[in-house]
């Protein structure tokens, strides 16, 4: 090659590390020839989606030659209705990343910085970088704090400045698990000047427990017009193949996220799952039940080997494993079992491990017991 196109991408491009996902379970197969594969390493919901959205999508299957509702009307009524919000407020995305990306299109330039924690969720330095803003990562909380690699609101306040536009808050954060108290975030949002946009990052909040303390964004969105929630229907809702997820804020934001949005960018049976599925109560219950349950059967068997972990408001527990984390991550895939390493998450001695069902969560005891002890 005569050319290297490398020197001719976008300077944030240029040095841009890709997005790691969870390891596919064909993959496995196909590498280890195994049968009887357990993922636990995308905080997946182990239940799968609503019955009713299976039944959405079936019967919009017939329409696949027509293009998606490019406003996504139903869907945001719904949400409208649920979140009692008006629909102006909503911007839809492909994923909440897309919602995500949408919003350092709209705001960040190589002129603007972004600030977010360290250990936060990976998709933001992505966006930052890939429309060639800076990026400044304030300190997480020490190992020895209550909230331990949590994000700590006075080092993101201390890494504001005249060059920030946009400040990413994931609550819960993954792969963590931590959470941001009530009055934590609030004092956050209250200290953080009216010109820079704030993204509560969502995405786990159907799985905050009472007691927690952790309030949805939500709650404030009439006092800070700067404020951006983001969710998604991939993790409790069950839909991550399907892609959709959203962001609520001040309307004169959603139209500006809306203006750099693709046309189509939910397809159709996307918008009809997820609206069926935010109907169906009783389904996203269940799934709440079984991670509260599958939660409590991982730390037993944490417990008994002696391991500790992160506080988790997600589907998911990041474990301390006292030595590398890729190293046991390898040791699970011999044994058909799928889990996070989250070495580049700065977080090298720990495995993230997504909640599954009983019998799902048995297979990985089983098997790290294995690793562990053998
Ligand atoms: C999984 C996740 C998302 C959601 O991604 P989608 O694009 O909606 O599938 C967003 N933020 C965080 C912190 C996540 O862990």
């Amino acid at each position: 090659m005569s050319c290297d196109y490398l020197s001719l991408a976008a300077p944030g491009v240029r040095t841009l590390q890709p997005y790691q996902p969870g390891k596919p379970e064909s993959e496995l197969r196909r590498e280890f020839g195994l049968d009887h594969i357990v993922k636990l390493a995308s905080n997946e919901n182990p239940l799968g989606p609503s019955p009713r959205a299976l039944v959405a999508v079936r019967e919009a299957l017939s329409d696949l030659a027509r293009y998606p509702d490019g406003n996504g009307f139903e869907l945001k009524a719904a949400l409208s209705t649920k979140l009692g919000v008006s629909m102006a407020a909503l911007t839809l995305g492909n994923g909440s990343n897309d919602v995500l990306e949408l919003v350092a299109r709209a705001f960040l330039t190589p002129e603007h910085e972004a600030v977010y924690s360290e250990h936060a969720f990976a998709v933001y330095p992505i966006v930052t970088q890939a429309v060639g803003a800076g990026a400044r990562v304030a300190k997480a909380n020490p190992p020895d704090h209550a909230m331990p690699y949590g994000h700590d609101p006075a080092a993101i306040l201390a890494s504001i400045n005249d060059r920030t536009r946009v400040v990413f808050v994931a609550n819960p954060n993954n792969p963590t698990g931590t959470w941001l108290k009530t009055a934590e975030l609030l004092g956050l949002l209250e200290a953080i000047p009216e010109q820079v946009i704030v993204v509560v990052d969502e995405a786990y909040v159907e799985y905050v427990e009472a007691g927690m303390d952790c309030s949805s964004a939500l709650n404030w969105l009439d006092r800070f017009p700067n404020l951006v929630v983001t969710r998604t229907f991939s993790k409790a809702y069950g839909l991550a193949g399907l892609r959709v997820g959203y962001a609520v804020s001040h309307p004169q934001i959603a139209d500006l996220l809306n203006r750099v949005r693709q046309p189509f960018n939910v397809n159709s049976l996307a918008l009809v799952a997820a609206a069926a599925a935010l109907d169906d109560i009783d389904h996203l219950q269940r799934g709440q039940a079984v991670n509260r349950a599958g939660m409590a059967q991982l730390q037993a068997a944490c417990r008994q080997w002696g391991l500790n972990w992160l506080p988790s408001a997600g589907n998911f527990l990041c474990v301390e494993m006292g030595r590398s984390g890729r190293e046991i991550f390898m040791e699970l895939l011999k044994r058909g079992v799928i889990v996070r390493p989250v070495d580049n998450y700065g977080l090298p001695r720990y495995l993230r491990i997504s909640i599954g069902t009983e019998a799902e969560n048995a297979r990985l005891i089983e098997a790290l017991h294995d690793v562990l002890h053998n």
